[in-house]
């Protein structure tokens, strides 16, 4: 990183901090971070670096030596002010209490030219008092699918964090991957993740669950002051409307979601972004064949709380665990639980219209019921027989029957003529149902403009399971070309790619049950 860079540091500086800078595992009370250097790495390897992120910083275009080692954790450089950060969290509906930054250290907060200020983290850089009995390390495979995923959303256009680069460390890390008494050496690696802030739900939380209520206050004005000055006046903080607008942001992002057919897998609170952006990208998972019920984490396998369809009643779970921390600061906590009670029916608009969109169609209140068995028929369809979601979409602008979405099931050869006959009813219903908008003339589209309308809502391109279990395994053997092409394909996502096809296929039969495509574990 280029020397003029201007740090402002503003987090270490205006919050309060955790007296000890003794790099050792502890509970850390009053304060909301504790300030850890990275752990050095034996043999630092760039993987990967991102030109628009690091544009975002004011960086040269390609990264001097000096810079790899600052992102292999290597070297900080003056004017830095690294620290690891203090939050809990509810993990799978419990609260889980202090977990903090175990194996994040951000570097700085650095302000752009433009006057952007973003947040540099390295993750996997070694242990903070936050790691518990954990390594502060991480795997290639975890980076790569952080880096490669938060790329990808952020084309797609879903609100994320990002990534500057990722970098191998030389250096092995023990993993039980299935978490079933086989643990593993495996390379390990550190990516650099870039965001306006990664302050979470938990950041708020754990302040609460202290009665800290002073550091609570201070960490929300400093939020409000950075990040939503509108509801800042003077000494008053309007909390509500703030927490308002984070539960819109939080409904928005789940939304976005559906429509791509993202699975998060983990969304505890401290996973759970104060600014709405998918953050900390684990075990997810992206839909294949379309299904509500699936969740790409196995440890939430019995459970389920994390899969696709639920993903808006965890968001708004989620919102109401914030809006309780934040109930322990205000007056009147009324406002606070009246846009919780709001939550749901403003996600299930937002998800209504994502998913009209998906069709090319503009929702109206007088359509209201009609869409809905539409969209419910369209999903218990798709369930029913298994069927590509990418695919399928992209193929229903113009499908007049079911033969149409051929290429988008799994086992074409195996659906019945009485599937056939409820698939093409269900053709007919939406075709009339689009006809009847053109013929109103004034949301109509005719089907040029439908399909190409659906065409920048339906990504044909998407970071398939699969796909990135390929490009991991080629990586650890030494091919340095597979991810910087998948990442170059995953730029233009709803963008026909000739010769780049295959990275649309559907997933093939031996990906169905092979972890990595289909399982995934929070080791990483
Ligand atoms: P995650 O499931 O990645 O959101 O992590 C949950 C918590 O465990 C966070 O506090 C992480 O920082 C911490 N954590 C996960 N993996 C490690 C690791 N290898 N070393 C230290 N802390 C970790
Ligand atoms: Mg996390």
């Amino acid at each position: 990183m280029s020397s003029q860079l201007h740090f402002t540091n503003r987090f270490v500086s205006e919050l309060p901090g955790d007296p000890s800078t003794e790099n050792r595992t502890r509970q850390v009370m009053r304060a909301c971070y504790s300030r850890v250097e990275p752990t050095a790495v034996p043999k630092p390897e760039l993987l990967a670096w991102i030109p628009e992120v690091a544009q975002l910083l004011d960086l040269e275009a390609t990264p001097s030596p000096e810079l790899v080692e600052v992102l292999a954790g290597n070297r900080v450089m003056p004017g830095m002010a690294p620290y690891a950060a203090c939050y809990g969290g509810h993990q799978f509906g419990t609260w889980a209490g202090q977990l903090g930054d175990g194996r994040a250290i951000t570097l700085a907060e650095v302000a752009n030219a433009a006057g952007e200020t973003w947040e540099i983290q390295l993750k996997g850089a070694g242990p903070t008092p936050y790691s518990r009995r954990a390594d502060g390390r991480a795997v290639l495979r975890s980076s790569l699918r952080e880096l490669v995923c938060s790329e990808a959303m952020f084309h797609l256009g879903v609100p994320t964090t990002r990534a500057l680069s990722l970098v191998l460390t030389g250096e092995s890390v023990e993993r039980d991957l299935l978490y079933d008494g086989h643990p593993a050496q495996e390379p390990g690696a550190v990516v650099c993740r870039v965001a306006p802030s990664f302050l979470r739900f938990g950041s708020y939380e754990i302040h609460a669950s202290r009665d800290d209520h002073d550091t609570l206050r201070k960490l929300v004005r400093f939020t409000l002051e950075r990040f939503y000055p509108q509801y800042v006046d003077g000494d008053r903080l309007d909390v509500a409307g703030f927490f308002e607008e984070v539960a819109q942001r939080t409904a928005w992002m789940a939304a976005e979601w559906m429509r791509v057919g993202f699975v998060h897998g983990v969304m505890n609170t401290d996973n759970m972004s104060i600014l709405g952006l998918t953050i900390d990208y684990g075990p997810y998972g992206w839909i294949e064949s379309f299904d509500l019920d699936w969740t790409p984490n196995i440890t939430d396998a019995s459970g389920r709380r994390y899969r696709f369809g639920n993903q808006p009643s965890v968001a708004h779970w989620n919102v109401a665990q914030l809006g309780r921390a934040l109930a322990r600061i205000v007056d009147d906590p009324e406002p606070l639980q009246r846009t919780i009670d709001r939550f749901p029916a403003e996600l299930s608009s937002l998800y209504r219209h994502g998913m009209l969109r998906k069709l090319g169609l503009h929702g109206r209140r007088e359509t209201i019921a009609e869409d809905d068995a539409l969209l419910t028929q369209l999903a218990a369809m798709l369930v029913e027989i298994e069927t590509d979601m990418p695919i399928v979409f992209r193929r229903l602008a113009t499908a007049t029957s079911s033969e149409g979405l051929r290429d988008a099931y799994y086992a074409p050869d195996a659906i019945t003529p009485a599937q056939h006959r409820v698939i093409n009813e269900w053709l007919r219903r939406y075709r009339e149902r689009a006809e009847a908008e053109v013929g109103d003339g004034i949301h109509g589209l005719d089907v040029r403009e439908r399909k190409s309308q659906m065409d920048s809502v339906n990504p044909l391109y998407v970071p398939r399971n699969y796909v990135v279990q390929q490009v991991i395994e080629a990586t650890e053997r030494g091919d340095r070309d597979a991810l910087p092409e998948l990442l170059a394909v995953l730029r233009r996502p709803y963008d026909e790619q000739p010769g780049r096809e295959h990275f649309a296929a559907k997933r093939p039969d031996w990906a169905r049950h092979k972890p990595g495509c289909s399982m995934l574990s929070c080791s990483s």
